[in-house]
């Protein structure tokens, strides 16, 4: 293929933070202003639904009790064995992971957005999520901000939240790995927080038109 005919390359940014930091709220103001998001967890969840393209691979490696009687995967099940037994995380991760890759390259090809945004909660953990993205962004909270608000949201109780959080990296090192910050905590009024994610927006458009014209852009970090 002639260098001419490559796709454009588009702009990358990596959104990461703990449970309950903010990435969905953030994520949905993106798209809001023209960017392609791009959510692996909505991956996950399409690829263990009824029918879904990680099922029988899951069957075989869990048995049925993976599987819900509707055909989806037994979430609350499969949580309790991952937390009890890493290999078992691994098992899932190993086959899950590659088909989330897989799909969302699919969807990054096909984005037409000025630039994409990939969601991924454990993106600093990833070794091959921080490769691939041009720019890590972390939302960055406060643990006992981010326990009410899952809470709140989802009914889970305090030990299962504390148990997810103590799966995830902790809050400094996701900041040290970051190019961006956006600071969501407890004090973060809903305007603020548009507001902070607004200005990175636009900072990402400028850097976004110089990266489709030529090389990846730089753009310090913190900038
Ligand atoms: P994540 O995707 O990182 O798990 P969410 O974006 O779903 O987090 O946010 C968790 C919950 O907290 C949601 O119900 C969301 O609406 C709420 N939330 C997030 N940021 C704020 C904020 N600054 N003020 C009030 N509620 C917030």
């Amino acid at each position: 293929m002639s260098a001419t005919s490559q796709p454009a390359r588009r702009l990358t940014i990596g959104l990461t933070g703990g449970i309950g930091s903010g990435k969905s709220r953030v994520a949905d103001l993106l798209a809001e202003w023209g960017a392609s998001v791009i959510d692996t967890d909505v991956i996950a969840h399409r690829l263990t639904a009824p029918g879904g393209a990680a099922m029988a691979a899951i069957e075989q490696a869990f048995g049925p009790r993976a599987r819900r009687a509707d055909g989806a995967l037994d979430r609350d099940w499969m949580r309790e064995q991952v937390f009890a037994d890493p290999s078992a995380r691994a098992r899932l991760e190993a086959i899950l992971h590659p088909l989330i890759g897989q799909h969302a390259e699919q969807d990054a090809a096909a984005a037409t957005g000025c630039y994409v945004v990939f969601v991924v909660p454990l993106l600093i953990e990833s070794g091959r999520w921080v490769q691939r993205v041009d720019r890590v962004c972390v939302i960055d909270c406060d643990p006992d901000t981010q326990i009410a608000r899952v809470q709140s949201r989802s009914g889970l109780t305090i030990s299962t939240i504390q148990r997810i959080m103590a799966a995830q990296v902790a809050r400094a090192t996701r900041l040290a790995a970051a190019h961006d910050v956006i600071l969501n905590d407890g004090a973060t009024l809903p305007d603020e927080l548009r507001a902070r994610a607004k200005t990175l927006h636009e900072q990402w458009c400028v850097l976004a038109a110089s990266t489709l014209t030529s090389a990846p852009a730089s753009m310090p970090r913190g900038a």
